[in-house]
């Protein structure tokens, strides 16, 4: 019998496991240290990233539960929604994208696309948004789509986990740290679940501290093994998708010195934090450092 979850692998076209290489740039102290990186960017070129690590096995559920239809939530640039929408053409399965703002006059290159894959697009104020996790809101979406699946904002939920412990089995070798950035908390919850002998340091990449903390707490049971970890919110440049010059100057050298790509939203953010922590000789000398690269170039088009 052939395993379903390579099944789903192969149906969509995802080249895994993705490589683990060794960082080669030039940043003041970086021989110190042993830094990698995992490149989850290269996983698929719409399904990237973390979005795969958080999807894979609510999309086998699914498949399992012959699901007609999914509801799931995002901004007009959501990585979440865009792999989403693809991976559900592919399988048939209808999507609802409850979207926040109005782009119906000029849609974002992200809704352009989904549209295209015959996502059913709904447009959202602000308000109504910030109910996407509120029981009486969900309870009434579910009556409206009696036959839908609500997966939630950035796929991040209990099912999203199991899909990092593929991550972190995949590893070839053992790492003191791994760095990952912090939007929603499925990618850093799943790591930590993952729960390897090193510690997990989380960026965020929105102004959340607390927040952050929290909504990666409810989403590991309390029972669970867990690795030492933390977040930082030095990195967070002003918010969400906020950046700075300097930050953008950052991307465009970081690839040309690597020739990998990375976007200021998540992975400039990461990867800046780390040259700075590195810089400052943040880890004891030595250290193995994985920096994972989550992927989601599509957003900064
Ligand atoms: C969504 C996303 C993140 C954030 O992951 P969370 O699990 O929501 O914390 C990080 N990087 C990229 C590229 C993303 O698209």
């Amino acid at each position: 019998m052939t395993d379903p979850s390579d099944d789903l692998t192969l149906q969509l076209g995802i080249t895994s496991p993705s490589p683990e290489q060794p960082l080669q740039v030039d940043w003041e102290n970086i021989a110190s240290y042993q830094v990698f990186i995992k490149r989850d960017d290269l996983l698929h070129p719409i399904i990237s990233g973390n979005k795969w690590r958080k999807l894979k096995y609510a999309l086998l559920d699914l498949k399992d539960r012959s699901v007609p239809e999914v509801v799931s939530f995002g901004g007009g640039y959501s990585n979440h929604l865009h792999a989403l929408a693809y991976a559900c053409q592919a399988l048939s399965i209808k999507l609802i994208a409850v979207v926040r703002g109005d782009y119906s006059q000029q849609l974002t290159p992200m809704l352009n696309d989904i549209q295209d894959w015959e996502a059913e697009i709904r447009f959202v104020n602000r308000i109504e948004y910030k109910q996407r996790d509120d029981a009486t809101y969900l309870a009434t979406l579910q009556a409206q789509h009696p036959k839908a699946t609500i997966i939630p904002e950035g796929g991040s939920q209990h099912l999203a986990l199991k899909g990092l412990d593929d991550l972190v089995s995949e590893l070839e070798r053992d790492y003191d740290y791994v760095l990952a950035p912090v939007g929603s908390g499925g990618t850093l919850a799943g790591l930590i679940q993952a729960c390897g002998k090193h510690t997990v340091l989380g960026i965020a990449v929105l102004k959340g501290q607390d927040y952050l903390e929290d909504m990666v707490n409810r989403l590991m049971p309390d029972d669970s093994a867990k690795s030492s970890w933390s977040i930082n919110h030095e990195f967070h440049f002003g918010g969400y998708a906020k950046r700075n010059a300097e930050l953008s100057g950052f991307c465009v050298e970081f690839q040309q010195q690597t020739r990998i790509s990375i976007e200021p939203v998540y992975s400039g953010k990461l990867f800046f934090a780390a040259r700075q922590l590195i810089a400052e000789k943040a880890f004891p000398p030595g250290s193995r450092i994985l920096l994972i690269h989550t992927g989601g170039l599509q957003g900064s088009r």
